[in-house]
């Protein structure tokens, strides 16, 4: 067996992969309002919010577009925050859709800091919206979004998420916090496969994209409201997913979000803890903000990165996803979102102690 440790998609268990095998039913029949209205509050508890989750059939990253052209026009001004390669992702979009956007980057491997980000906004008093990710996974770093939100809200902006890698992994708390609008998407800690994102909107969002004239169809937020109120998606969706989507969301309100965050949290730190006992080093600057969903790990001095990716995969079938952009080469990952049983973790150690040394590691 392949043991799967990428940050998404994750290893998905026979019972959710043969939900996902039941026959077609009609998205726009009753029972598929039955679904989508059951998996809709089940995705809320978890949002820990009151605020509207719509459903888009899209990778994460179409929830992010769906933040952007929802709530800004061409023109406007935006912050984004970004501590690696998804965060500048956030200012992609942007740019692409004409936000005038002002990047506010911190080094890869550290987090947001919050006095910077004050001084950004009060530099920039016209902006509109604050962009942030969550839980960074190209550098394994989670920020402190809580005390950003309550800095960004002290300015009365909007701010807009990227929770795709934190959302039902690790604490957030949407309503309490204040945020306006999150994304996140199912191949992550939801334990389903890819194929769904989910996208929370507040009523200030809504008040936003009242005066939003960016162009959007397929993810314009208001047909996706318009459709909820009779039970149906905009668009034909992944119903197979849906099926998934119902299952994993059971599972969620049976374990409980406490034991659900507490296990990531255990499995973050049992992976940095056994990463260190090789003689390995942890990516993020400090543990406290060292990521509960994705272990980023230094490829230490006189390695090939590469190759030790490769090895892991042919001599092992450990499969880990090595650095994006200018961080290829220098460092890999180790995904433990959804879940992820200690022995895969343990595997993928003593697979890293077989082969570190023929790579030219000497500890
Ligand atoms: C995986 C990921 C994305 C990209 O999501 P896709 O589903 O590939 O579009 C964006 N941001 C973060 C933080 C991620 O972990």
């Amino acid at each position: 067996m392949v043991n799967l440790r990428i940050p998404g998609p994750i290893p998905v268990d026979d019972e959710i992969l043969e939900t996902m095998g039941s026959p077609m039913i009609n998205h726009r029949g009753p029972e598929f309002k039955d679904l989508l209205y059951k998996t809709t509050e089940g995705l809320k508890t978890v949002f820990a919010t009151k605020n509207d989750v719509y459903i888009i059939t899209g990778s994460g990253t179409s929830a992010m577009e769906a933040a952007v052209v929802n709530t800004l026009s061409p023109g406007d001004k935006a912050i984004n925050a970004t501590v690696g390669v998804f965060g500048n992702r956030f200012g992609i979009i942007c740019e692409r859709y004409g936000v005038d956007v002002t990047t506010l980057s911190f080094p890869f491997g550290t987090a947001v800091d919050t006095d910077k980000l004050r001084e950004c906004i009060e530099e920039n008093p016209e902006v509109k919206a604050v962009m942030v990710t969550h839980n960074e996974t190209s550098t394994g770093v989670s920020n402190d979004l809580e005390k950003i939100a309550s800095v960004i809200k002290e300015y009365d902006k909007l701010i807009l998420v990227d929770g795709i890698s934190s959302v039902c992994s690790i604490p957030i708390e949407t309503d309490a916090w204040g945020l306006d609008v999150v994304a996140t998407a199912s191949q992550k800690g939801w334990m389903l496969p890819p194929g769904l994102a989910f996208i929370s909107f507040s009523e200030k969002a809504w008040e936003a994209h009242k005066n939003s004239t960016m162009p959007r169809f397929y993810l314009d937020m208001a047909e996706y409201k318009r459709y909820y109120e009779i039970g149906q998606p905009p668009f034909t969706p992944s119903v197979s997913c849906m099926f998934a989507l119902d299952v994993a969301l059971d599972r969620v309100k049976q374990e409980g979000l406490g034991a659900l965050y507490e296990r990531h949290s255990i499995i973050g730190k049992y992976t940095r803890d056994a990463i260190r006992d090789l003689g390995l080093e942890i990516f993020p600057v400090s543990e406290d903000i060292a990521s509960n969903t994705c272990t980023a790990v230094s490829v230490p001095e006189g390695v090939d990165g590469s190759s030790l990716v490769e090895k892991m995969r042919v001599d092992h079938k450990v499969v880990l996803a090595g650095g994006q952009s200018t961080l290829s080469g220098k460092i890999f990952r180790i995904g433990h979102m959804g879940i992820t049983p200690q022995e895969d973790i343990q595997q993928t150690i003593n697979a890293l102690r077989e082969v570190l040394p023929t790579i030219g590691f000497n500890k």
